[in-house]
């Protein structure tokens, strides 16, 4: 699957796409990760993506022309299945469900915001503009590594063992994964629950299944639709 990142910070996201399970996937070839600065996309001398706001207002905004002559070039430049998407504090919230669906594309051109956001004729020619969360961060480029993370971990061949994936929090239930312990068997007076080192596979699954579902009542209520109150009657 091909990643495209339009920024102006190429350079902040080299060696954070390059490390790790994803430096891996692009190395064996399931990941192909393209960064393009968004200045070369641009018409005049100066390299200019941004311009002060119609109407006023403090900050400046990024102008349309350079983000839709670099998401027609990268799209002349490969087919496929493909999705472009805003990075924005005011879009959808992305979620684990996103990033399976997602995995399964042949591309996904993934546009960074800067200085006060985008002009929104933008809009009209991206598929969907996606936030990570209710917060506002300085720039897309944060947000753009977090939708390649998520998205090629979901996809086979990246995370070595994929069961490993299969116990995550969120990955086909709106719910946490189990607390889970390693060496060792007690630290500072701190035990391992005793049937972890049991040996019996049926009762650890019970037992990480029940507690996965108490995480969740405890940290993400929202998450069973329960109020605080009534999760307490859980916890
Ligand atoms: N003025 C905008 C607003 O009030 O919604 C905020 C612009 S923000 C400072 C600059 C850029 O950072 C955005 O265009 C977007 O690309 C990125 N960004 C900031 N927060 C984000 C979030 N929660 N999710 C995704 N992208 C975000």
């Amino acid at each position: 699957m091909r990643f495209d990142i339009l920024t102006i910070f190429p350079e902040a996201l080299r060696d954070l796409l390059s490390t790790g399970i994803l430096g891996q996937a692009q190395a064996s070839g399931v990941i192909d990760v393209r960064l393009h600065d968004l200045r070369s996309f641009t018409d005049d001398p100066h390299r200019i993506v941004d311009d002060r706001p119609y109407g006023g207002g403090a900050g400046m905004l990024m102008k349309v022309e350079p983000f839709v002559t670099g998401i027609e070039s990268i799209k002349a430049s490969g087919d496929g299945k493909r999705r472009t998407v805003l990075l924005s504090p005011q879009g959808r919230l992305f979620r684990q469900a996103d990033a399976a669906d997602w995995a399964r594309l042949d591309g996904l051109i993934l546009l960074c915001g800067r200085y006060e956001g985008v002009d929104e004729r933008i809009i009209e020619f991206v598929d969907e503009e996606i936030s990570i969360g209710d917060y506002v961060l300085a720039g897309g480029e944060v947000a753009a590594a977090v939708v390649v993370e998520a998205t090629a971990r979901m996809m086979p061949g990246v995370v070595g063992k994929f069961d490993s994936i299969e116990s995550d929090s969120f990955y086909d239930k709106p719910r946490l994964g189990a607390p889970q312990y390693t060496r060792p068997p007690e630290f500072r007076g701190l035990r391992v629950p005793e049937v972890l080192l049991s040996g019996d596979h049926a009762k650890i699954e019970a037992f990480r299944e029940a507690q996965a579902w108490k995480k969740t009542t405890r940290n993400r209520p929202e998450l069973l639709g329960l109020s605080l109150e009534e999760t307490t009657k859980h916890g």
